[in-house]
């Protein structure tokens, strides 16, 4: 059997249980790969160990099975991946796309003070370079992407035209933290690759984080997947939902309402109150297939784009 043309994946953080929130993800995911006859695969992200409770992975996929989300192959943990990042990283080191950096956060600050940047509380720390050109002679810490001057423009299914100047609003972004542990940046680029994922559906608030990762691929050598990103259950306080805000496990004694619950935030309500589980899953497959066709959607490009520079 060749390969299937579709792979879709759900790759959840098991720093707490499923809520509604990643819910509504995990069965938009679900839903796509499945209208297109295509796979659907999990990825347990694991890959902070300090922030996963023990059991919390194992926890997750057993929600998801009540919900009636199996995935196709056995679920990948990040946690047992290390290897595969310590290549990628290796892989770019070895032609001058990543490097090491020796800067604590103090003194990112305080380079970009030194610039003039003023900084509000939960602004983005743009890296200022330093280490681009050398540690001059410090230790080093943690490891960067040299990210590319220009431009990145990429299509979103459902968000249409996207771009981010990533160089400017994000600056040199770390592939390996300080305290050793891999970033999410490459640790999803990886698997994404390495599971064969053409189609990355997931919420609205990771969005911002696309144009890093085609960016890493890009330097990877990595083909580009098709993103779609759909809408968030914002909590009280009118963010996204989270373990922060208050977000509860969900309540499995009725699996099948909280997937209608689901199905309502993604816009599918074809299903009555009283369906059955399996048959809210099949008519909402069928409904998605239509408002979501992959056929009509654009591929990104697999081959880096030429960055067009910014027109000053
Ligand atoms: N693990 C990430 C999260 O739970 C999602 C990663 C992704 O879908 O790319 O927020």
């Amino acid at each position: 059997m060749g390969t299937p043309r579709v792979v879709g994946r759900f790759a959840p953080s098991p720093t707490g249980p499923l809520h509604a929130g990643s819910l509504v993800a995990a069965l938009a995911s679900w839903l796509d790969a499945r209208a297109a006859g295509g796979q659907w695969l999990v990825r347990i992200e694991d890959a902070d160990t300090q922030r996963c409770p023990p059991g919390m992975g194992e926890l997750v996929l057993s929600q998801l099975a009540a919900c009636g989300l199996q995935p196709d192959e056995a679920p990948w943990w990040q946690s047992r991946r290390g290897d595969a990042y310590a290549q990628a990283l290796s892989a770019l080191v070895s032609t001058g796309a990543a490097y090491p950096c020796a800067c604590t956060r103090r003194e990112i600050e305080g380079a970009l003070a030194a610039r003039g940047v003023a900084l509000a509380r939960d602004a983005e720390r743009v890296y200022p370079g330093t280490c681009r050109a050398g540690l001059g002679g410090r230790a080093a810490r943690a490891w960067r992407l040299r990210v590319p001057a220009g431009t990145l423009q990429w299509q979103d299914r459902r968000l249409g035209p996207q771009q981010q100047d990533v160089a400017r609003d994000v600056g040199d972004f770390v592939l390996r933290r300080a305290d050793g542990l891999w970033a999410y940046q490459l640790a999803v680029v990886v698997d994404d690759a390495a599971q064969g994922v053409t189609d990355v559906v997931r919420g609205e608030d990771l969005a911002d984080n696309t144009a890093r990762q085609i960016a890493l691929q890009q330097a990877l050598g990595l083909p580009t997947p098709r993103y779609w990103h759909g809408p968030l259950v914002l909590a009280a306080d009118g963010h996204k939902l989270s373990k922060q805000n208050g977000a509860t496990a969900l309540d499995l004694r009725d699996a099948a309402a909280a997937v209608r619950a689901a199905l309502a935030v993604l816009g599918l309500q074809t299903a009555h109150r009283n369906a059955p589980l399996a048959e809210q899953l099949q008519q909402a497959v069928a409904e998605w297939g239509h408002r979501w066709p992959l056929a009509a959607a654009a591929h990104n490009p697999s081959q880096p784009c030429i960055p067009s520079k910014e027109t000053p």
